[in-house]
């Protein structure tokens, strides 16, 4: 297998040049011998875990050519292993899954009955997330030389853990990454050489490290070579804090003295390492935040900046329009498509358009598989995924190199950790090849209606959702006939719209106050991670019950059949996206009630005691 790229210990041009061509080759080799590496890493995951108990019971008996285990292998959903998760879970330290010990569960953004996923990981796992992080720069360098005369200003943030019963750590995957000795103890390298010292981006209050990083990376702002954060809306947030804070953190710069509210020792410590009195600073930030516009203002405050490094692709891409104002048209970068499961590719292009951007699936990260999703009309079929596949859809399961150009595929992974044929739900399409390895455009994540930041709403959620809430109306003898939604993000934090058609057949009229509990009842109902982001991240807003006129979404079928859409099979979309048509729905809105309070969330799925 081509050995991987060692991390750099120094930091001499000769050094960064020779790490960078070592990773560069890596890459070569692995997507020429794509098929090759995948065969030998199907085989060392079976041959390492041939003992387990998953494997056992399937009758795999230590049998590790691919054939045999694509005869043999159910390919599965998370509901499938959910019994075998919770054994792990709950303590049972047996080889169910895995022969290496389970290090922690990574929860996933992706939820099963309302709880976020969890999925079993391993202390190696993180090697091959240090490896895939290794190569972003390397490429980005062929693009944009230079890079390691100066700072990257990122906004990384970790989030709330919790405990299993069994005493497992569960958390998302970038804060266990940012916690491990590979992010806080990595020798120096100029590629990852943040203006956020560690200690604000370990802060768990998300206000002390998000003002911290601020001050920072103002503080150093002529450094500052490229921006970003994980996804484009994290980024937005930043700089919508940037607009209600930026008069606290001038004062700051000017006086070299910490705002008493960054109270985290830690935190004050490293920040009093970089901020100086620099009134010049201060009133030049002041200047140029104080004007109206905002157009620009990245590239106004941190002039030497190149590009935006952020995820713009599937849902996000709802936030290029604004990325684009306030960055002035630099380039917007997605570099690597990863999840909790498996950190899957690197983009081989990173200054290509948003709307081009394919991802190179790197063959050593896991066995990847592809199920071929059929369209519909030319648009990707959005039916919600049968429970299990049949025999003969298990069949037209194909290995990466086989992939066609041009179809979509949804994505199905076998890992070092112990995920055997699972489907990730998501679904890509080939849009070329690096030597024998495909690359992908994301399309979408199967089912997901609705998203503002890392939450994904699917269409049977909110239709249970929905029918809770309207039970408030019941006492007025109202009725929902029709709703859509819409994700909102005109504003920042963005929100859920729900658009209500009524017929009101009581006398007296339905209260604004029954309303609001209707808002908050689909919060209620809604996924923890939807609800962690409204209580816990406030990168989510108060959900909002827009009431349009009587007739709105005969309207609205009237706009789509005159678009083409057949009218025998229309069906009222649970979700809009289409400019005109929310014109068209805020047009005929009559009234508009937000959820008045935050829903309920605590860290941790709601059947555990949390431990700490
Ligand atoms: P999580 O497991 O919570 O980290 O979420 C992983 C999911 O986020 C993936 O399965 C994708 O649906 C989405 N995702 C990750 N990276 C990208 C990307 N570069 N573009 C679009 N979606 C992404």
């Amino acid at each position: 297998m081509p050995e991987a790229p060692m991390e750099q210990q120094k930091a001499t041009d000769y050094s960064v040049a020779e790490n960078n061509n070592k990773t560069l080759e890596f890459i070569e080799d692995v997507t020429k011998e794509a098929d090759d590496v995948q065969k030998r890493v199907l085989a060392e995951i079976l041959s390492r875990n041939a003992h387990v108990e998953y494997l056992k019971r399937h009758g795999l008996n230590g049998i590790t050519d691919r054939d045999t285990f694509k005869k043999i292998m159910p390919v599965i959903t998370y509901e499938d292993i959910q019994p075998e998760i919770n054994r792990i879970a709950n303590g049972d330290k047996s080889h169910i899954l895995c022969s290496q010990p389970i290090s922690e569960f990574l929860t996933s953004s992706g939820t099963s009955g309302g709880e976020r996923k969890l999925m079993p990981t391993i202390d190696e796992e993180l090697e091959r997330r240090s490896l895939l992080y290794s190569l972003l720069m390397p490429v980005m360098s062929q693009f944009v030389p230079g890079l390691d005369k100066g700072k990257g200003m990122y906004f990384l943030f970790i989030k709330s853990e919790s405990k299993t019963p069994g005493g497992l750590v569960a958390r998302p995957v970038l804060t266990s990454y940012y916690k491990s000795s590979h992010f806080k103890e990595r020798p120096y390298d100029p590629y990852t050489n943040y203006t956020s010292p560690n200690e604000t981006i370990l802060c768990s209050d998300s206000y002390q490290s998000m003002y911290s990083q601020m001050l920072c990376g103002l503080c150093q702002n002529n450094e500052v070579l490229r921006v970003g954060a994980v996804f484009a809306s994290g980024f937005i947030r930043a700089i919508r804090f940037l607009e209600n804070h930026w008069s606290l953190l001038c004062n700051d710069i000017r006086t070299g003295t910490l705002n008493a509210l960054i109270t985290d020792p830690s935190v004050r410590q490293a920040v009093m390492k970089i901020l100086k009195p620099d009134p010049e600073l201060a009133n030049f930030i002041e200047q140029e935040c104080s004007r109206q516009s905002w157009q620009g203002i990245i590239t106004r405050l941190w002039p030497n900046t190149k590009y935006v490094d952020v995820i713009v692709t599937g849902t996000m891409s709802q936030y290029i329009p604004t990325l684009d104002y306030y960055s002035n048209g630099i380039p917007l970068v997605c570099t690597m498509y990863a999840s909790s499961e498996c950190y899957f590719g690197v983009n081989l292009n990173p200054l290509c358009k948003p709307s081009e951007v394919s991802y190179t699936l790197i063959p050593t990260m896991a066995y990847f598989e592809f199920l071929p999703v059929h369209k519909n009309n030319g648009t990707t079929n959005s039916v919600p995924i049968p429970k299990s596949l049949n025999e003969k859809e298990q069949r037209e399961l194909v290995d990466l190199v086989d992939v066609k150009l041009g179809q979509d595929y949804e994505l199905v992974v076998t890992t070092y950790a112990g995920l055997y044929r699972y489907r990730v739900g998501d679904v890509l399409r080939v849009a070329g090849f690096k030597n024998s390895a495909p690359q992908f455009n994301f399309i979408c994540r199967k089912n997901v209606v609705l998203s503002i930041d890392s939450d994904k709403t699917d269409e049977v959620e909110l239709q249970n959702a929905v029918k809770k809430a309207v039970s408030h109306l019941i006492p007025f003898d109202a009725h929902l006939i029709e709703y859509t939604s819409y994700a909102d993000t005109t504003k920042i934090p963005g929100h859920y719209v729900l658009y209500w058609e009524l017929s009101v057949n009581g006398s007296t009229p339905v209260p604004p106050s029954v309303y609001e509990d209707c808002c908050l009842t689909i919060e209620e109902s809604l996924n923890s991670v939807y609800r962690q982001g409204r209580v816990s991240d406030k990168s989510i807003g108060a959900l909002e019950i827009k009431i349009v006129e009587s007739r709105t979404f005969d309207k609205l079928m009237d706009y789509a059949i005159s678009l083409g859409a057949s009218i025998n099979q229309y069906k009222t979309p649970r979700c809009v996206k289409f400019a005109p048509i929310v014109e068209l729905l805020n047009s005929r809105v009559v009234s508009c009630y937000f959820s008045p309070k935050y829903p309920k969330w605590t860290p941790g799925h709601k059947q555990w005691i949390n431990s700490d």
